[in-house]
C-alpha cells in the first residue's frame, strides 16, 4: 500500500513539474514588430492583428513616425479590440525636416542634416541640444497619451553607428578596425564646450582613444531617455527601447548606448545573429549578458526571422538573412533559459508557416 502511494506521489510530483514546465512554455510573450500597411483601414488592420494572435502573439510594436497621430490611435485601438499589448515604436533620433541647428556634427565637422552617413536617412539630431530634448519629450509624451498606448517605444535611440556590426562591412566596402570619422557625432561647439567644463580639458586628439569624451555621449543618450521617461511616467504610461546587444559587448562602443543606465521599463535588444556573424546559440548568451546587466526589468529577446529561408545560403545581405525555421527553437529556449521575459519578432510578416510550427512547438504548444 505504502509502495503504491509512493508510486502516486511520485506520478503526481511528475505531473505537476511537467504541467509547470508545459504552462509555463505555453505563456511565453511573443511580440512582434510590424507596420500599418498604406491601404490599411482599421478593419484590415485588425484582420491582420487577429491572425497574429491566431499564431500565439501577446503583443505588438507597431511602426509609426512621431507625427502619425491619427495612424497610431487607430492601430492602438486595433491592439486592444483584439487583445493584444501595444508599442508605439517610433524611430526618436533620425529625423528629416528639422532645423538645422538641431542636427548633430560629425568629427569631420559636417552636419548629418546635409552628410548623413552611411545612407540618406540617418540624419541624425544632437541628442545634447535642450531645443531637440525639449521636442522629443514632447512628441513621446504626447503621443503616451493616446489611450491605447500601452508603451511608448524609443528607436534609433542613440548615435549612428561609430562602428558597424561585423556583417554590415562588406555591404557598405568598410573595414571599421576603429571609430568611422563621417559617423562619429557630436562634435558641434556646444557638446565640445560641455564636456570641457564638465572634464576641465579638451576632446582628445585621438577621439577614438578618449575613454572619457565617449562616456560623456553615453551619457547624453541616457539623459534623453531619462527625460522621456520621467515625462512618460507622469502621464500613467510605459517606455520600452529597441536597442543594440550587451549593452558592454556591442551598444555602448558601436552606438554610445549604455542602456542599463535607463529608467525604461522593458528593453528590446536587437539580438540578430547573423548581423554579428553569430549563429542561433549566440541568441541565449548575448541574452544573459542582457538579463544581468538589468535585474528585475524585463528584456525581450528580438530575433531577426529570414524569410528567404530555402536560399538562405544565397543571402548575403545579412539584412535580408535571419533565423531559419530550424534555429528557432534554439534562440528561443536560449532566451527564455537566459531570463527573457519573452520574444519579439523581426518580423512578423517574415515568419513562413514552417516558421511558426517551429515556435509553436518551441513554446511546447
Ligand atoms: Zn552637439
Amino acid at each position: 500500500m505504502k509502495r503504491i502511494l509512493i508510486a502516486i506521489a511520485a506520478v503526481s510530483a511528475l505531473a505537476l513539474i511537467l504541467g509547470s514546465c508545459c504552462s509555463k512554455k505555453a505563456e511565453i510573450p511573443v511580440l512582434g514588430w510590424c507596420s500599418v500597411r498604406a491601404d490599411d483601414t482599421p478593419e484590415s488592420f485588425k484582420e491582420y492583428l487577429q491572425k497574429l494572435k491566431a499564431h500565439g502573439l501577446t503583443g505588438v510594436c507597431v511602426n509609426s513616425s512621431l507625427r502619425d497621430r491619427e495612424k497610431i490611435a487607430m492601430a492602438a485601438k486595433a491592439a486592444h479590440e483584439v487583445g493584444l499589448e501595444y508599442h508605439a515604436w517610433l524611430p526618436c533620433m533620425l529625423q528629416g525636416g528639422m532645423l538645422h541647428e538641431w542636427y548633430a556634427v560629425n568629427a569631420l565637422g559636417q552636419s548629418a542634416d546635409e552628410h548623413p552617413a552611411y545612407v540618406e536617412y540617418y540624419k541624425a539630431l544632437d541628442p545634447h541640444s535642450p531645443e531637440v530634448i525639449e521636442w522629443i519629450v514632447k512628441q513621446y509624451t504626447e503621443i503616451a497619451q493616446i489611450p491605447e498606448v500601452d508603451y511608448v517605444q524609443l528607436d534609433y535611440i542613440r548615435y549612428p553607428d561609430v562602428i558597424l556590426a561585423r556583417g554590415l562591412w562588406d555591404k557598405y566596402g568598410l573595414v571599421m578596425e576603429e571609430e568611422y570619422k563621417p559617423a562619429d557625432y557630436c562634435y558641434c561647439d556646444a557638446c565640445k564646450a560641455d564636456f570641457e567644463a564638465t572634464y576641465g580639458r579638451k576632446v582628445a586628439d585621438e577621439p577614438s582613444k578618449d575613454a572619457e569624451w565617449a562616456k560623456f555621449r553615453q551619457d547624453i543618450v541616457t539623459n534623453l531617455v531619462n527625460k522621456v521617461c520621467a515625462s512618460v511616467h507622469a502621464v500613467g504610461k510605459k517606455v520600452s527601447a529597441d536597442v543594440f546587444p550587451g549593452p558592454d559587448s556591442y551598444a555602448t562602443w558601436m552606438v554610445r548606448q549604455q542602456w542599463k543606465d535607463w529608467d525604461v521599463d522593458a528593453l528590446f535588444p536587437m539580438n540578430y545573429n547573423d548581423f554579428y556573424l553569430e549563429g542561433a546559440a549566440w541568441v541565449g548568451k548575448v541574452t544573459d549578458e542582457e538579463v544581468k546587466a538589468v535585474p528585475g526589468k524585463p528584456v525581450y529577446s528580438g530575433l531577426f526571422i529570414c524569410h528567404d529561408w530555402k536560399n538562405k545560403d544565397k543571402v548575403i545581405d545579412p539584412e535580408n538573412s535571419g533565423l531559419l525555421p530550424s534555429e528557432i527553437a534554439e534562440a528561443v529556449k536560449g532566451s527564455m533559459d537566459a531570463g527573457a521575459a519573452g520574444i519579439c519578432l523581426f518580423t512578423p510578416d517574415s515568419m513562413t508557416q514552417e516558421h511558426w510550427d517551429a515556435l509553436k512547438s518551441a513554446r511546447g504548444l
